[in-house]
């Protein structure tokens, strides 16, 4: 059988000898892949052991769990023939990206020094697009009546866009201004800028959970935001802590490092909000429809703009790191 003949010949992995600095990972010590192999290489090592098969999977399996969140959003709602659903839809078809990204990014960036470069800007392009569609579904669904025609809700999307293109800029600058081993700095320039998008998209729960805590005012849907922010900071605290790799160097090249338990959290991110936009659809159902008509600019044009903005970014920052490779003293 192909396939079989195909992983058979797969060539075993090497140690973090076998690879270029830029390749290393910090207390990961075996389960490289080599560089400089066929595209078929690559994508049948999803079924070989190595150190970074289960971040591809985890966000494989992240998003099948997304298409199927839609194909049941699509069962109830008119996804596109009410323009009420649009930022659903739009918003859903950003955490389709985000995870087709950063699935593509963990299993092709080994293939060579330039495609690792790219790989990961685009992933970081897919991070900046998903906190655009959340920004578009928490001001269309989980807004308080109050929020309703705030300044903040004017401006949402306009904002988002700006802070969505900005995450791709400074982790893209990020990822070509530092060199291994990389200094905590570098940390700071993509939890800063992924902060400052969250901290957007999250303003109208963040207002509903201060009704709670100052007025006592509860209701069905907070508990699901709530649930969505702790994965999202444990995600944030095993994104930048090394933990539990720094603890034990090389034992957990293939199975839990910090990373692929960082994308566990992201899932439980997106799979939270969605049942929360979900319940706060039901809850909200009159006052959603009493705002005025979203519009194609203000849904899937915005979602639109952003990937054209992300693009450009991706491939400034291309030809940024392929300067800094030509000059870089080969290891
Ligand atoms: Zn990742």
């Amino acid at each position: 059988m192909p396939i079989r003949r195909m992983l058979g010949s797969l060539k075993p992995t090497t140690s973090k000898h076998g690879v270029p600095k830029l390749f290393h990972e910090p207390h990961v010590e075996t389960g490289f892949r080599h560089l400089h192999q066929p595209w078929s290489y690559y994508f049948f090592s999803l079924f070989q052991v190595h150190n970074e098969c289960m971040n591809t999977w985890t966000h494989l399996v992240a998003l099948w769990a997304i298409l199927y969140r839609t194909y049941s959003f699509h069962q109830e709602f008119d996804l596109i023939g009410d323009p009420y659903m649009w930022p659903l839809c739009a918003g859903l078809i950003t955490m389709i990206i985000l995870y087709i990204c950063s699935s593509f990014a963990h299993c092709f960036s080994n293939k060579s020094e330039l495609i690792h470069y790219t790989c990961f800007m685009i992933d970081y392009a897919g991070i900046g697009l998903y906190g655009v569609g959340s920004t578009l579904l928490h001001y269309a669904y989980c807004l308080h009546d109050n929020m309703v025609n705030s300044w903040a809700h004017r401006y949402s999307g306009l904002i988002g866009v700006c802070l969505g293109l900005l995450v791709t800029i400074c982790c893209s600058i990020s990822k070509t201004r530092y060199s291994r081993p990389y200094p905590y700095s570098r940390r700071v320039w993509q939890l800063s800028s992924t902060l400052g998008i969250y901290i957007w998209l999250i303003y109208p729960i963040a207002y509903r959970v201060s009704l709670y805590l100052f007025n006592h005012q509860w209701d069905s849907g907070l508990g699901h935001h709530i649930h969505q922010m702790f994965w999202f900071f444990l995600g944030g605290f095993f994104f930048g802590s090394d933990i539990p790799q720094r603890f034990c160097p090389g034992k957990c090249d293939f199975l839990g490092h910090s990373h692929q338990l960082f994308h566990i959290c992201i899932l439980m991110t997106s799979y939270k909000q969605l049942d929360a936009v979900y319940e706060d659809i039901k809850m909200y159902s009159s006052l959603i429809r009493g705002i005025p008509v979203p519009t194609f600019m203000s849904t899937f044009g915005a979602v639109l703009i952003t990937i054209v903005l992300n693009t450009v970014t991706v491939v400034i920052f291309r030809s940024v790191a392929t300067r800094k490779i030509k000059d870089s003293p080969k290891d």
